[in-house]
């Protein structure tokens, strides 16, 4: 149970899209869905419900609340130099978000908090694709992290998509550092293995780009089959 202190901690502040500046659209942190609150600390973290401010609180905002402020909200900067010294600040910041979002979603997904260790995984992926860009080998562990935390959430196509992800970001670099190839081959070979036993053919990754929205936790994918009752209690941990 909640306690009032923790409660009050993560209170949302109501968020009206029409109060949003022009061609600015509020998404939840979460899901992607219109926000309808906001963090009342950062101010700059946006949840379609209170059920997802609090996973993301959680799994991973209360520990990067103060920073996302400091990197998400906007700067009045007079000189170049001023604006080079925020942007080195901010990579740095984000470069710090992902180790910390990274060991939080491993932390959550060893205690089989799976979706806690989503919001980390989220956060994860988010900063790398924002420093690093789309189709990066450096976006390799986040995607094996969303997968691990869809399994055990039993959304197994989801697990399928960012597996695919994995494959094609390695693919597109063959400079791949061989620890990730080696992970997201024995999470591959898992997951073969898994649908084999249950007869439901190999499972092939996509070589195909990835989409642009790339981090939704959507129910309707929930993907309910002999397969997924063949999951190891507690998920798969690489
Ligand atoms: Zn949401
Ligand atoms: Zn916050």
């Amino acid at each position: 149970m909640e306690t009032g202190a923790k409660k009050a901690q993560m209170e949302g502040i109501l968020v009206s899209p029409l109060a949003s500046p022009k061609g600015v659209k509020y998404e939840c942190e979460m899901c992607g869905k219109i926000a309808s609150i906001k963090c009342k600390h950062c101010g700059v973290t946006f949840y379609c419900s209170p059920e997802h401010q609090r996973i993301d609180w959680d799994g991973i905002h209360h520990k990067i609340c103060p920073v996302l402020n400091q990197i998400r909200s906007p700067a009045v900067l007079s000189s170049e130099r001023e604006r080079a010294k925020r942007e080195h600040m901010k990579e740095k910041t984000m470069l710090s978000i992902i180790e910390i979002s990274k060991s939080e979603a491993m932390r959550n997904l060893v205690s089989n908090h799976f979706e806690l260790a989503m919001a980390g995984a989220l956060q994860a992926q988010r900063h790398s694709m924002e420093i690093f860009g789309a189709n990066r080998v450096e976006l390799v562990p986040a995607y094996l992290l969303l997968a691990e935390a869809s399994m055990g959430l039993e959304h197994h196509r989801q697990a399928e998509g960012y597996l695919s992800k994995a494959k094609y970001n390695v693919l597109k670099h063959p400079d791949c550092p061989n620890i990730l190839r080696s992970r997201l081959h024995r999470f591959v070979t898992r997951v073969c293995l898994l649908r084999l036993a249950v007869g439901l053919g190999t499972f092939i990754p996509s070589f195909s780009p990835p989409p642009a929205a790339s981090h939704l936790i959507d129910p309707s994918r929930f993907y309910p089959s002999v397969y997924d009752r063949a999951v190891p209690a507690g998920g798969f941990i690489w």
